[in-house]
This record gives structure tokens, sequence and C-alpha cells, in this order.
């Protein structure tokens, strides 16, 4: 495992320009419009990560709601409820609805008469994959791999341009047995380093714990870095020593086979794992490292991203 960074941090003033240049502001923290050379780089990356998948990989690309019975049943209200965005709105009958739209138009709240709806905005994007790949009965012997998408909400606001409440997710989920997972995600954070070599990144990786809530939450991070379940990718956009999360290396153990019923060939609960690329932070790590101007980045690395 890597200790030290190859490259210094990005300076305030590039992150300055960066979003001046590429991130423009919404009105709300976390939340920004990305210009088109924005995602020129995000088009790369996704076409570049894809160019990792593995055979037999199945591709789904998951809308940014999902089912708020599935992550509520996921345990995602126990470990991270100060995250989670709800879609709520009007119901009822007409004449309540217009009620609630004259409260609006009189210049009063109107937003006591919106009602929780059956959909959540998706936190991550493996969330969804779970209760499908359960539907399906047994998993076979050689285990499944699902390459997923999303755009993912988590109410975290913050000026920090790495630090969003709408961001892009894309994940490769291993579902099998404990020997699988661990092989899976071995060979993805071997496949990770030379990913962000190829990216001209100053990287490291590192043992890592979830953001869980509360004082409860602070022992889970505890023993969840003891029992190494969680690994990040991390760049010095900021700070050497606050680096930024880029990719993350996930082993779920039984977590989501027990509360999914995913049953292995064998008959045993089913283990998971997955590795999960930021893709916005990826995007501004490249810009934060190589600057604005895609024509003087490296040539080798304008052509892995066919910018
Ligand atoms: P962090 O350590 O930054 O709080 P996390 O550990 O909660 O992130 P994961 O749940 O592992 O992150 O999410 C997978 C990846 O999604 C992260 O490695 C990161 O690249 C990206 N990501 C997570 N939260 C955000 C966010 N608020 N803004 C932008 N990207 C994010
Ligand atoms: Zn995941
Ligand atoms: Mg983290």
């Amino acid at each position: 495992m890597n200790v030290a960074f190859k490259q210094p941090p990005t300076s305030t003033r590039t992150l300055d320009s960066i979003a001046e240049a590429l991130l423009l502001p919404s009105g709300i923290d976390g939340v920004y419009a990305r210009t088109a050379t924005f995602e020129r780089v995000v088009n790369g990356l996704t076409d570049l990560i894809s160019e990792y998948r593995e055979p037999s990989t199945e591709v789904l690309r998951f809308p940014p709601v999902m089912s708020r019975r599935q992550v509520e049943k996921s345990g995602y209200l126990k470990s991270f409820p100060h995250f989670l965005g709800c879609v709520s709105c009007l119901s009822g009958e007409e004449h309540q609805i217009r009620t609630a739209v004259d409260r609006h138009e009189a210049g009063q709240d109107w937003t006591g008469a919106l009602a929780p709806a059956d959909l959540v905005l998706s936190p991550a994007a493996c969330y969804p994959v779970y209760p499908l790949a359960a539907s399906r009965g047994q998993i076979p012997a050689e285990g499944l791999i699902f390459d997923v998408a999303c755009d993912c909400f988590r109410r975290e606001p913050s000026k920090m341009l790495d630090r969003l409440q709408s961001f892009r997710m894309r994940e490769y989920v291993c579902i099998g047995t404990p020997v699988q997972i661990d092989a899976f995600r071995r060979r993805w954070m071997k496949l990770a380093e030379s990913f962000a070599d190829r990216l001209g990144l100053s990287w490291r990786i590192d043992h890592a714990s979830d953001p869980f809530f509360g004082r409860g939450g602070k022992l889970m991070a505890v023993s969840q870095v003891e029992q190494e379940l969680k690994f990040e990718l991390l760049i010095p956009v900021h700070s050497a020593e606050q680096p930024t999360a880029c990719m993350s290396f996930n082993y779920h153990r039984d977590h989501f086979g027990s509360t999914w019923n995913i049953r292995t060939a064998s008959g045993e609960v089913a283990h998971t794992g997955c590795v999960a690329f930021g893709i916005d932070r990826l995007a501004l790590a490249l810009f934060a490292t190589h600057g604005l101007d895609l024509p003087q980045w490296p040539a080798s690395l304008r052509k892995a991203l066919t910018i």
C-alpha cells in the first residue's frame, strides 16, 4: 500500500478556476451545472471504465430514484439516515392540490401539503441490484458480476467541489461466495492502481470506513476498519492530509445476501462486494492535476479518454 503521494495537492486558485470554468453554480451548495468540457472528460472516463469490464458482466443503468421500501429494508435508515433524500409529492383530490398551490401563490408555505411517495433518491448505485438478483433465484457457481450506475443523492451540502449532493457513481458489483468476493476485491484494488496511473493521478489506497450516523456509528466505523471491509483510492485534490476518496472497494459480507435471501449454488447465503467509481470526483481530480486546457493534457491520457 502506498503511503505518500507523488504529486503535491492542487492550489486553491486552480480549484477556484475549475469552479468558474467547469461547474456552474445552481444556488444550492453541492449542486452544479456541468459544462461540455467537464462532460467530455466524464464520458471519456465512463468509456475507459467500461474497458475494464470483465467477461459475463451484466450491465444495468438505474434511474436516480429507487424504491423507498428497498432502501428501508437494506438498513440505510440505521446507518445513514442523515444522507437520505425522500421524494414527496402533492397528492389527493384536485381541490387539495389546488389549495397547496394557492398557498404558494399567496406567499405562504405550501410544503406542509407534501406527502412522502414510495420513492427515495438513490444514495448509491448498487442498492437496487441485490433484490433484483435475489428475484432470479440461486447465484450460479461462478458468481455474478454487474456493472451499474446512477445519479446519486446524499444530503451533505458543502462548498467543496468534491463533496456534492448530486453526483454520479459507477460500480462493479460481485455476488457469490466469500472467496469469490475476496478475489474480486483484490483484483480490483490492483486494477485501480493501473487505472489511476493511466490517468496520471497521484494516489494511495488506504483503509476506510463509512460515514455512519451518530455516536453508535463511530463504533461501527472502527470495526469496519478493523475487519478491512472498506478501502479507498485517495487523491490529494485539496491537501495530502485530507485527500479525496475517488474510488472505494467494499466487502458487505452477508449483509445484502441475508437481507434479500440471496443464495449461492450450494444454498449458502451469498456474500457481496462492490468497487465504486466517484465519476465527478475522478473528473475533478483530472482537471486539478492536468489543468483546464484539454489539448495540453498528456497525449497518452487524451488517447485513453479519447478527448
Ligand atoms: P467520503 O469518504 O468522501 O465521505 P464515502 O466513503 O461515503 O465518501 P462511498 O459510499 O464509498 O463514499 O461512495 C463511492 C464513491 O462515490 C466515493 O469513493 C466517492 O468517489 C463518490 N462519492 C461519495 N460521496 C460523494 C459526494 N458527496 N460527492 C461526490 N462524490 C461522492
Ligand atoms: Zn456499492
Ligand atoms: Mg469514505
